[in-house]
C-alpha cells in the first residue's frame, strides 16, 4: 500500500469562497474528505512572493486578510491552525542548495486559509507556507517542486493555491464562462497535465498570446508547477473542478496521486 500523500493544486478564485458554499468550496471539501488525514500541510500560495525562498517557521501563524473591498464577515475569519517549526526545518534541510530561509513575520495569507478553512475547518492540521521566489525561472520553480516531493512520503499534504488562468485586469464579473483565449489555454494545460507532459507548461510562453494573457503576472500559475513536479512515474492525476468564470479565471483543481 502506498504511503504517499496526494498533492493538490487548488484554483482558489475569490476570497469569498472561504465563506460561501458553492461548487468550488464544496469540491475542496470533498477532495479533503477523501484524503488520508495529513500530519501537516505545506502550502505554496500565489499571494506570498519574496526575494529568495522563505518558509514560515512560527508556532502560531496569524491569519492575513490580504484583500480589499470585501464584505465584513470575511475579515472576521480567523484560521487558527498552528505552524510547524519542525516541518519548516525539514523543508530547509531537504533542499540545502535552495537556501530556504525561516520566516517569522508572514503567517497564513488568503491563498492558504480561504481553501484550508473549508477543507480542514477544525484547523487541527499544522500549516506551513512556502514562498514564491520572484526571481526564479519557471523551470527553477518546477525543479524546486520536484526536490520537495519527498515530503509526500512523510504524511505531508502539499497544496499549491493559485489559478491556471488568472487575469484580473481583464475579468468581467458578469461573464459566465471564459474568453476564447482563456478556454484555449486552460484546455491545453489540462491536456498536458493529463498526459504528464510538463515541459510545455514550464515553457507556457511558447503557446503564444492565449498563454501570455492567461498566465499574466504568473504568481497564480507558479504553484501549479510545484504540484506537477511532485508527480511520480505512473501516478494518476485527476481534475475535481474545471470551470472558467469571469472571462479570465480558471477554477481548475488538480490532484496528483
Ligand atoms: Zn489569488
Amino acid at each position: 500500500m502506498s504511503t504517499r500523500t496526494p498533492a493538490l493544486f487548488l484554483g482558489h478564485g475569490s476570497p469569498l469562497n472561504a465563506i460561501e458554499d458553492n461548487e468550488f468550496s464544496l469540491a475542496w471539501i470533498e477532495a479533503a474528505a477523501a484524503l488520508p488525514r495529513p500530519k501537516a500541510i505545506l502550502c505554496i500560495s500565489a499571494h506570498w512572493e519574496t526575494d529568495g525562498v522563505m518558509v514560515t517557521a512560527m508556532e502560531k501563524p496569524r491569519t492575513i486578510h490580504d484583500f480589499y473591498g470585501f464584505p465584513r464577515p470575511l475579515y472576521a475569519v480567523r484560521y487558527p491552525a498552528t505552524g510547524s517549526p519542525e516541518l519548516a526545518e525539514t523543508v530547509r534541510r531537504l533542499v540545502p542548495a535552495a537556501g530556504i530561509r525561516p520566516d517569522h513575520q508572514w503567517g497564513l495569507d488568503h491563498g492558504t486559509w480561504s481553501v484550508l478553512s473549508r477543507m480542514y475547518p477544525e484547523a487541527e492540521v499544522p500549516v506551513v507556507q512556502l514562498s514564491l521566489d520572484r526571481d526564479r525561472s519557471m523551470s527553477s520553480h518546477y525543479e524546486l517542486g520536484g526536490q520537495l516531493a519527498a515530503l509526500r512520503e512523510q504524511g505531508v499534504l502539499v497544496v499549491g493555491s493559485g489559478n491556471i488562468v488568472h487575469n484580473l485586469g481583464l475579468a468581467d464579473l458578469s461573464a459566465s464562462g471564459g474568453y476564447d483565449w482563456a478556454v484555449a489555454f486552460d484546455e491545453a494545460a489540462a491536456g498536458w497535465i493529463r498526459a504528464g507532459d510538463h515541459e510545455p507548461l514550464v515553457r507556457y510562453q511558447d503557446f503564444g498570446r492565449p498563454a501570455l494573457l492567461a498566465v499574466n503576472s504568473a504568481e497564480h500559475y507558479k504553484p501549479l508547477l510545484y504540484i506537477l513536479a511532485m508527480q511520480q512515474p505512473g501516478e494518476p492525476v485527476r481534475f475535481f473542478a474545471d470551470r472558467l468564470m469571469a472571462g479570465s479565471l480558471s477554477m481548475r483543481c488538480v490532484q496528483v496521486g
